[in-house]
């Protein structure tokens, strides 16, 4: 059944290879694989005819592993035609290379089936997991079912021992898996491209052409150790595949030395010719190994490299682009780190506040409570919220509010610091302000009578309560007076409501006027009523200043048809007491009320005094 065409797309890495590339897929891998073959056959071969390395098999699973499903037995048939050709063209015996192919093409197929099927990701030799697969599917796997067949067949056919058989297999098909799938899927993934200059690849090259030959070129020195480095630097500096063409390069070059009698794998150091080639697998898949667990390491290294760039570069845009400033400070508040917001906040650079002696930004009256949570920091707390003043470049101070917390030492838990968030808030203080000006406006409006504009009953109770409590601290006489129009209803009923207003306002005015030493209070007490709060007045000062706003009301001659004086005149009403615990303000108002009475009665336009001797219960 085919892949569904994005999991195709994906297995075919269709972002990396271009469309033309794709069509020259299919005759490459016949002509590479042929290519393998030769060249194994030439150079990779000893001298009883055993194959060193076995490469097409490696090739032929990259190409499967690249491609989807759908199209393997095409790729499995160009590679057996690959297989035969190349056999043919170095003369091997037809009837063998039939058997050996069709056994290759097994080889591949089940590696490939094993490898693919429940995976499908590309080839990734930089994931563990896949690497752990890889090694147990391609390298191990594949070989052992196509060599375990070999043996039973040469059994069979031929009565050769099959475990020998087998280990032969093995050791030149598991190193060529190994060694060749991770290079030829690095050059499908285009992943052969490296950072480094072309005068850095040359070098490397050159230098492993030369370990190489110097190495297996010589009976002299065991120096089989010196490829181990090239290769890694290889691998470190270009790549996994770079390091594992070179892998294939030292198969093959100290294969054919080391087959012709030279290197340290020959007789010179006591190896016999038979286990020549099966050392030097080991030595080779060994390397390979050794590779495979580098560049696990360095993609673990690099995805948490990658990770903390991320973050860092996440912190760097949150930080740079918050419009709250962040300090980082010691204990005595001097900044080690002060984000860019400063700019906009203060008008200077970061620098600046950093130069300055400890916590010199500070407004001088605010530094207690900021060094007061500092020392909260150092001696464990988590920290607090300071609202303080802040010096702005051009002198002027700005009000900010700053959330201070401990750095802490991720291990130990110690504080090493101080974080700081200041936020400008002088929108919020100004805004504050302009509310508490509106809230005593209000307060004002509402202990004011609206037609008067004198204090209202409200602020009349409030502040005789509280000249009450002083007059009992300073056993200071407190003095009221009630003031009443006389003949007011008949006054409306005459002159009509409005301009009864009018002379309710101007009998306020002169009360107000009258009464206007610090502390008198003139309030309107209800309809035509006012009363007057006089601290610290004897009866005496009171009946004075009463008989004063009777007498220039009177010279005011505000006319008054239905009064028998022709004019507006008031009666008032005063006591005096000293307050005493026994009684309260409530009193004094009972007997100004009374003395009110009896200027009424008395015959109005009057001023009369309430006998203090007659205290009224409490
Ligand atoms: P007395 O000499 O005994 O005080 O007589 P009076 O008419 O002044 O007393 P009374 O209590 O009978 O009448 C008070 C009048 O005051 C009744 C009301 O029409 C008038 N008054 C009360 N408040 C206001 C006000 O705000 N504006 C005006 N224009 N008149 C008011
Ligand atoms: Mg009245
Ligand atoms: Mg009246």
């Amino acid at each position: 059944m085919h892949e569904s065409s994005s999991h195709v797309e994906k297995l075919s890495g269709a972002g990396n290879v271009r469309p033309f590339r794709r069509a020259f897929r299919l005759p490459g891998c016949f002509l590479s694989v042929l290519l393998s073959v030769v060249t194994v056959g030439l150079f990779g071969k000893t001298s009883s005819g055993e194959n060193i390395i076995w490469l097409a098999n490696g090739l032929i699973l990259a190409y499967l592993l690249i491609v989807p499903k759908w199209r393997w037995r095409f790729y499995l048939v160009a590679s057996a035609a690959g297989l035969i050709v190349g056999s043919a063209l170095i003369h091997e015996s037809w009837r063998m290379n039939l058997l050996y192919n069709a056994l290759d093409v097994v080889e591949a197929g089940t590696a490939a089936i094993l490898l693919r099927r429940r995976s499908t990701v590309l080839p990734r030799f930089t994931d563990a997991k896949y690497l752990a697969r890889f090694i147990a599917f391609a390298v191990i796997g594949g070989p052992f079912a196509a060599g375990s067949l070999m043996a039973i067949f040469s059994y069979i056919c031929w009565r050769s021992a099959p475990i020998p058989a087998l280990g032969a297999w093995l050791g030149t098909d598991c190193i060529g898996i190994a060694v060749t799938t991770p290079v030829f899927i690095a050059i499908f993934q285009n992943s052969l491209k490296t950072h480094v200059s072309r005068s850095w690849q040359l070098a490397c090259c050159v230098l492993l052409i030369v370990v190489t030959i110097g190495v297996f070129g010589q009976s002299h020195l065991p120096l089989l150790f010196m490829i181990l480095p090239i290769l890694l630097l290889i691998q470190l500096r270009m790549g996994l595949g770079w390091a594992a063409i070179g892998a294939i390069f030292v198969t093959l070059a100290g294969g054919s030395l080391t087959v012709r009698g030279y290197g340290p794998l020959s007789s010179a150091f006591g190896v016999s010719s038979e286990i020549r080639p099966f050392l030097l697998q080991l030595f080779i898949i060994s390397a390979m190994f050794m590779m495979y667990c580098v560049s696990v390491v360095l993609e673990n290294e690099k995805s948490i490299e990658r990770r903390l760039t991320e973050i860092v570069s996440i912190h760097r845009l949150i930080v740079e682009n918050s419009r709250d400033v962040i300090i980082l400070s010691d204990f005595d508040g001097r900044p080690y780190y002060v984000s860019p917001a400063i700019h906009s906040l203060l008008g200077c650079g970061p620098e600046t506040l950093m130069e300055m002696e400890g916590m010199a930004f500070v407004y001088p009256g605010d530094e207690v409570k900021f060094a007061t949570v500092l020392r909260g920091i150092r001696s464990g707390s988590d920290g607090a919220i300071v609202q303080h003043r802040i010096q702005k470049a051009d002198g002027e101070f700005v009000w900010v509010e700053t959330s201070l917390r401990a750095i802490r030492d991720p291990g130990t838990r110690v504080s090493t610091g101080a974080l700081g968030i200041i936020r400008d808030i002088s929108e919020r203080k100004h805004a504050e302000k302009e509310l508490e000006a509106a809230y005593q406006a209000v307060e004002a409006l509402a202990a004011k009578d609206a037609l008067t504009g004198l204090a209202n009953r409200r602020r009349l109770d409030e502040a005789l309560t509280s000249e009450w409590r002083r007059g009992l601290r300073d056993r200071s006489p407190l003095s009221f007076l009630l003031l009443d129009v006389d003949h007011f209803k008949a006054y409306n009923d005459t002159y009509g409501h409005v301009q009864g207003d009018s002379c309710l306002k101007r009998i306020a005015e002169l009360a107000r006027g009258a009464a206007s030493r610090t502390g008198d209070l003139v309030a309107r007490y209800g309809g035509e009523e006012f009363a007057i709060i006089l601290p610290n007045t004897p009866a005496t000062g009171a009946f004075e200043m009463a008989h004063l706003i009777c007498t220039t009301l009177r010279r005011q001659l505000i006319p008054h048809g239905e009064s028998a004086e022709g004019i507006v005149t008031i009666s008032i009403g005063c006591a005096t007491l000293i307050p005493s615990f026994d009684q309260s303000e409530k009193c004094l108002i009972e007997l100004a009320d009374k003395a009110l009475y009896l200027a009424k009665t008395g015959g109005r336009n009057r001023v009369c005094v309430a006998d203090s001797a007659e205290k009224p219960a409490d």
